[in-house]
């Protein structure tokens, strides 16, 4: 049944939470895998820069390594989230860095199959380019969905193709569309990945996306402020042209996010509404201490006081 949003039921945006509860009637918690793939638009293929703003250090777990198996990853991560959350039992392996989908058919089958295998794993969150995939691995998705839940995430990052190229994604919206749409056709739990702040986008233009997303075949989406990674060809391009960049500060995000949720069709659901790199990986301060799940009481509490909700004016 479609979640309700509005003021009568209280229930404001369409959490992966209340996505997740409802669809496995338990809390289920993600495990990162390191699959040990690498990326087409590192390895020379398309280029060998990558994204300008490319660190997977800054988001991967440090359990998270390719010289350990699978199982071993998966049982670290399992130990780390019982440690926090006692009552941790179902889980999803979540090969998140890199582009998981960059390999064979058969590779895949061996990594997937074998978190898959571990006791606990009920299934599999795959990151990966809108320009890694294509029907014999889609097939194949699709055999694995039909057991288990499995969704693919996809690095969109921006509907407009002058900021894909400036960041050097190396494919064009378009392909992001065509990769979401097939995916979506074959019956596979599609996620698409956002980030608000990219330089030469305007507030406008950001906002705009809400729009152009709202029409794709999503059922998840992650948003993220820029976050400038040191050490990244993003901070050198940061520091040479600081006019392109209009970074957010929390309370700008806030108000930015609030106006883009209402916008945004209510049948997605919104997995995250901010990034969270730790500080030691920031030129400059970023949000300083503050916590994305602190942005996220945050924004609950401002959707509450505006009496508004994801979608209202979709
Ligand atoms: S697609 Fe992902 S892994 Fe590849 S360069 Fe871009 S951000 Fe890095």
């Amino acid at each position: 049944m479609p979640v309700m949003m509005n003021s009568q039921s209280g229930i404001r945006y369409n959490s992966y939470g209340r996505f997740l509860k409802g669809k496995f009637g338990c809390r289920v918690y993600k495990v990162s895998v390191d699959g040990g793939f690498s990326c087409p638009n590192r390895d020379g293929t398309i280029s060998a820069g990558g994204c300008t703003y490319c660190n997977n250090d800054a988001f991967n777990p440090s359990y998270c390594q390719p010289a350990k198996s699978v199982s071993q990853q998966i049982e670290e991560g399992i130990i780390f989230h019982k440690w926090r959350y006692s009552e941790a039992r179902s889980y999803l392996a979540y090969f998140q860095a890199y582009s998981n989908t960059y390999a064979t058919v058969d590779k895949l089958r061996i990594l997937y199959e074998e978190a898959l295998s571990y006791p606990g794993v009920i299934g599999l969150i795959v990151g990966t380019r809108p320009d890694c995939i294509d029907e014999e691995k889609l097939k194949y998705l699709k055999v694995l969905s039909e057991k288990y839940y499995l969704a693919v995430e996809y690095g969109i990052e921006s509907c407009y193709n002058k900021t894909l190229k400036r960041i050097n994604r190396g494919h064009t919206f378009e392909d992001a569309v065509m990769a979401v749409e097939k995916s979506a056709a074959y019956g596979i739990n599609t996620g698409a990945h956002f980030i608000f702040g990219l330089p030469g986008e305007t507030r406008e233009e950001m906002f705009d996306q809400a729009d152009i997303i709202s029409g794709l075949a999503l059922k998840t989406v992650k948003f993220h402020q820029l976050q400038i990674i040191k050490g990244t060809r993003m901070e050198k391009d940061f520091l040479e042209h600081p006019e392109d960049f209009e970074l957010f500060s929390w309370e700008e995000y806030l108000n930015f996010f609030i106006r883009f949720l209402e916008r945004l069709n209510p049948s997605i659901v919104v997995e995250r509404f901010t990034g969270e790199a730790p500080l030691r990986f920031l030129t400059g301060t970023g949000w300083g201490k503050k916590r994305a799940d602190q942005i996220v009481n945050l924004i609950e509490k401002r959707l509450e006081e505006l009496d508004t909700w994801q979608g209202r004016l979709y």
